[in-house]
């Protein structure tokens, strides 16, 4: 056997089979990147012959495992009570880790949110294995090898690192939200429910959850189904106004291009692109936007997308479903007064609907 070959024999992992993914949740409510993971961990468990295995812990929380099993999971593992209310790091990671003994899954996936970095972090370290952090594409090699092809990227964002985890089970990942689609929900969907316990007693957890303070007006562009983005061609700061009604009207939250984080028109947490949010919407407004490629790889699988730019040849066009040509300064307006006008006539018992 040569050098390279030794090196690459890998041990034997047949012991640890399926894709196990971590349900998040606040309150009872799910959030969307765990149906996204569950999505792309369907495609990897088919590829690999595999189950598909969800994780759902809190207090309360039954139905999530049920709608675990709707968005793609084959058998979800629940861990239920008071004291698994709010996320903590010390209960969350016992009950993880003592599945990861127990079942032995061969690919662990979180979400790329606070709770899902923390999570999966102790995780990693106390197994130990490898963990690729923020990863956008997830793919596997079929068997013998069946190895998690974990990308993200990379120095600055100009390069593609994949990354894989050879000699340590399980292998994980975090992945950002909004890059990978959830299965249509299927309510006809059958699956096993396996109860688990807490092994951590409540009185053993270091850390208490005093309160919650929700930050005010916090953007969420990753959970918006509307999003109303705004590129240079807005000219000035002020220009975001006029988006935000818009937005307020449709219940959805600004985007912007990076150039205008770049000038301090509006914060980063707006940003969408490359070095911003991936986003997935049911609908997107590009605004101003030209197109350029690090923009179009945060937006470019949003339902719909409707481009306005003054510019008919902008390459926006090529991603939008509905393009408008023309200064946007007088067709938003337009569009919000349109909006308001349909939602009074809606609320108004008098007007006959079509
Ligand atoms: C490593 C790297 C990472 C990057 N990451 C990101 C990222 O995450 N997100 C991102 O967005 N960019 C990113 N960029 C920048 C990206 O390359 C583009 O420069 C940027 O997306 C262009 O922003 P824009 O479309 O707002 O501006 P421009 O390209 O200047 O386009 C402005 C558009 O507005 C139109 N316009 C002007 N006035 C009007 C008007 N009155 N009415 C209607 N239309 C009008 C113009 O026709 C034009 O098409 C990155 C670049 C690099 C090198």
């Amino acid at each position: 056997m040569s050098s390279q070959q030794k090196k690459d024999q890998m041990p034997d992992w047949s012991d640890y089979r399926g894709i196990l993914v971590f349900v998040e949740q606040r309150d009872g409510v799910a959030k969307n990147v765990s149906w996204q993971l569950l999505g792309i961990g369907k495609k990897l468990a088919d590829k690999l012959d595999t189950a598909l295995m969800a994780l759902v812990i809190g207090d309360n929380v039954e139905h999530l495992a049920n709608e675990a099993i709707y968005h793609g999971a084959d058998k979800v593992y629940l861990c239920e009570g008071p004291e698994l209310k709010d996320y903590r790091t010390q209960p969350y990671s016992r009950i993880t880790l003592k599945l990861i003994e127990d079942a032995k899954p061969e690919i662990c996936l979180f979400g790329a949110t606070g709770t899902g970095r923390d999570l999966a972090g102790a995780i990693a370290t106390h197994v130990p294995t490898g963990l690729t952090a923020d990863t956008t594409q997830l793919d596997v090699e079929p068997s013998p090898s069946r190895l998690l092809m974990a990308s993200r990227p990379a120095f600055g964002e100009k390069l593609m690192a994949t990354i894989l985890c050879k000699n340590h089970r399980p292998q994980m990942a975090t992945a950002r939200a909004g890059v990978f689609e959830a299965l249509p929900r299927d309510p006809e969907r059958k699956g096993e429910i396996i109860r688990i316990e807490n092994p951590i007693k409540n009185e053993d957890i270091a850390t208490k959850v005093l309160d919650f303070i929700e930050k005010k007006n916090e953007v969420n562009l990753e959970e918006a189904e509307v999003i109303v983005a705004g590129g240079r061609g807005l000219g000035a700061p002020e220009g975001f106004k006029l988006l935000k009604e818009l937005a307020d009207e449709l219940g959805g939250e600004v985007g912007a291009s990076r150039p205008c984080v770049d000038a301090g028109w509006i914060t980063h947490e707006h940003q969408v692109g490359q070095t911003g949010h991936t986003v997935r919407p049911k609908l997107y407004f590009a605004i101003g936007i030209s197109g350029a490629v690090q923009h179009t790889v945060g937006m470019a699988d949003s339902d719909v997308i409707v481009a306005i730019n003054k510019d008919p040849d902008a390459p926006i066009f090529q991603f939008a479903h509905y393009g408008i040509v023309g200064d946007l300064f007088k067709i938003v307006p337009n569009i919000t007064a349109q909006v308001k006008k349909r939602k009074a006539e809606k609320s108004d018992p008098t007007v006959i609907k079509a």
